[in-house]
């Protein structure tokens, strides 16, 4: 049965009611819809909480998805916390201030890949520091200049919006997707489109702010060399 992922159209819904769904052998917690988001494309899945109606709370230290489609989340508890059974009432509440940092940083990331257009072969979102792996042959990427300029993106204020669009649609415009490593999901009809107002537009499926405004400063803290093509850039919120 697959999860109603509420986080994919509002990105800042903290909160939601939930039905279980199933409890899978490992323990996770299936829910018929879910604020959290679950652990893919290089962005942690949230932490939070499921409370049920008499007040018992589950805490949850992670979300994965648990089919090959990406369809059914399970929300992975901690040990020994109180068992949720098939069609319990629950309250899903994420911590708010690590995904909002994690928003605030997955934005950064599409800016900087906007600002070094080269192939994308990793990626990683951290609460106070993510990278991106690029494929660049030749060294000579500058911090100070790469951070002015994804700085200058995000004191523009450009609107983030999203939109689906058809596998056939995807596949008539291969340009579109940067990462290598991260494919997106295609298969199941429909493809979801982040585009940052005139400065990137690529398929993703994290969690982002509405405006890059938003963001406040970062800072690229370190490039490093990773392999002959390979070059890691790393940037903090500053
Ligand atoms: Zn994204």
């Amino acid at each position: 049965m697959p999860t109603d992922c509420l986080f994919r159209d509002d990105s800042y819904l903290r909160d939601c009611q939930a039905r279980v769904l199933a409890v899978t052998d490992q323990g996770g917690i299936v829910l018929d819809r879910t604020v959290f988001y679950a652990n893919s494309g290089g962005q942690p899945g949230d932490s939070g909480t499921l409370t049920t109606a008499d007040g018992a709370r589950v805490p949850i230290g992670n979300a994965i998805y648990i089919d090959a489609a990406k369809t059914e989340i399970a929300h992975v508890p901690a040990p020994g916390s109180h068992a949720l059974k098939v069609g319990d009432a629950v309250t899903a509440a994420i911590d708010w201030d690590k995904r909002y940092a994690r928003m605030r940083m997955h934005t950064a990331l599409h800016l900087l890949s906007a600002v070094l257009p080269y192939a994308v072969t990793g990626g990683s979102v951290g609460e106070s520091e993510s990278r991106l792996d690029f494929d660049i042959p030749e060294a000579g990427l500058d911090k100070d200049a790469i951070t002015a300029r994804v700085n200058e993106m995000i004191a523009s204020n450009a609107a983030v919006t999203s939109r689906w669009i058809s596998d056939e649609e995807l596949a008539a415009n291969p340009g579109l997707v940067k990462t290598m490593s991260v494919k997106p999901p295609i298969g199941t009809g429909r493809v979801r489109l982040i585009e940052i107002a005139n400065l990137d537009l690529q398929p993703c499926g994290g969690t982002h702010v509405r405006a890059t405004a938003e963001i406040g400063k970062v800072q690229v803290t370190q490039i490093e060399k990773k392999g002959k093509q390979n070059r890691r850039v790393r940037i903090a919120l500053v």
